[in-house]
């Protein structure tokens, strides 16, 4: 008995909150009762259109809605104590804030009459969530950006005016220009008086006789945009970079939402970065270990040489003081780490095995003896001696 909601709606089930607005402000605007006084159906409509549109916009009570029905609606309604109330007059003013942005609401006014202040106008763009990948090298020294995305963006034609003919914008007769109405509705309670926005004008406190014919009078098209984003340098993988207003346009010139970048990051074949340090591996043979060595290593900032002490042990690093990414503060920069694994030789001939065997019979064990913990050394062979 109870229709499907985005059969109501008309809407495909996948379809995105946009669709789901303007398709609920189609229907508001066909079956509002305040226009639409004639018809006791399209009350009803209004109401089940309203319905249907309170849940979809809803992420959770749409996810209960998808998974459950009606039923799981009414289940949550009845257990959860904040019940969806849709047997009430629809509590279109909550309703309309989503769609319309903020505005007076309604208010349960026992008699007295609510007046709301707010103006009311077209809709602020969506804010946006874009991605951007980049190097290693570009999420340390900062780069300049340019994202492509789709979205909501300033009509070309009407340049989001609405229409090409400034002439054709007239201020709502409904309305007044305020954009909104108020709604008494007598029950036995008392009044309820509500204000919501202007079935007539949508809200807009005006409307257009001759709306451009690219974007409909939105002002507003769905459009490839590029953005160039500065990245600071110092970001790193995960964070967010916000754009002021340059997120979808808003409707009729109204402001633009925001966008949000996402860094991503590209694994580097050389380096790896952790916090503001910057790792990298070496690996030194045995003999270079052993007597020391000046390697070219590259850093972020090119090639350098390093000397490696004679005697180094594997598993020993170094550390090349401000060579890592610089702080995304602006203050200083991180360290590079080199981590040294040293190389054995292997498949040895005859020749090279009794010149490893002469040379370990010329070392002594003291040699051998680990430096790093020198003191602790000697204190063991002090009692075990
Ligand atoms: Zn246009
Ligand atoms: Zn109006």
């Amino acid at each position: 008995m109870k229709r499907d909601y985005y059969e109501v709606l008309g809407v495909q089930r996948d379809a995105d909150l946009q669709q789901i607005k303007r398709a609920y402000r189609k229907l508001a605007r066909e079956h509002h009762p305040d226009v639409n006084q004639c018809d006791p159906e399209c009350e009803e409509k209004f109401k089940e259109a309203t319905e249907a549109y309170e849940v979809l916009c809803d992420s959770e009570k749409r996810g209960v809605y998808d998974a459950y029905g009606h039923e799981g609606l009414r289940r949550r309604g009845a257990g959860g104590g904040g019940g969806f109330g849709f047997d009430d007059f629809p509590g279109f003013s909550d309703l309309f804030e989503n769609l319309f942005g903020s505005f007076g609401g309604g208010a349960f006014a026992g008699g007295g009459p609510f007046a709301a202040t707010r103006p009311m106008g077209p809709a602020r763009g969506d804010d946006l969530a874009v991605e951007a990948q980049l190097t290693l090298e570009d999420a340390a020294f900062g780069v300049e950006k340019e994202i492509t995305f789709k979205a909501q963006g300033t009509c070309p034609t009407c340049e989001g005016a609405g229409t090409t003919d400034p002439s054709s914008v007239e201020s709502c007769s409904q309305c007044g220009g305020l954009g909104r109405v108020r709604t008494v509705r007598r029950t036995m309670l008392g009044q309820f008086v509500q204000t919501g926005p202007c079935p007539h004008c949508v809200g807009l406190g005006q409307v257009i006789k001759s709306p451009c014919k690219e974007c409909r009078g939105e002002g507003r098209v769905l459009a490839e945009r590029k953005v160039t984003v500065q990245i600071p340098a110092g970001i790193d993988a995960g964070q967010r970079i916000r754009v002021s207003g340059r997120g979808g346009a808003g409707e009729r010139g109204a402001r633009s939402g925001d966008l949000y970048v996402r860094v991503r990051v590209e694994p580097h074949e050389l380096f790896e970065r952790q916090g503001d340090d910057i790792l990298y591996g070496v690996q030194l043979t045995m003999v270079q270990a052993a007597l020391g060595a000046i390697l070219t290593i590259p850093t972020l900032d090119g090639d350098t040489e390093v000397e490696f002490a004679a005697g180094t042990q594997p598993g020993e690093t170094k550390v090349l003081r401000g060579k890592g990414v610089p702080r995304l503060n602006g203050h200083g920069r991180g360290d590079q780490e080199i981590q040294i694994t040293v190389l054995i030789p292997h498949d040895l001939d005859e020749e090279h095995r009794q010149l490893l065997r002469d040379f370990d019979d010329a070392l002594t064990e003291e040699q051998y003896a680990p430096k790093a913990e020198g003191v602790l050394h000697k204190l063991r062979n002090l009692f075990n001696g």
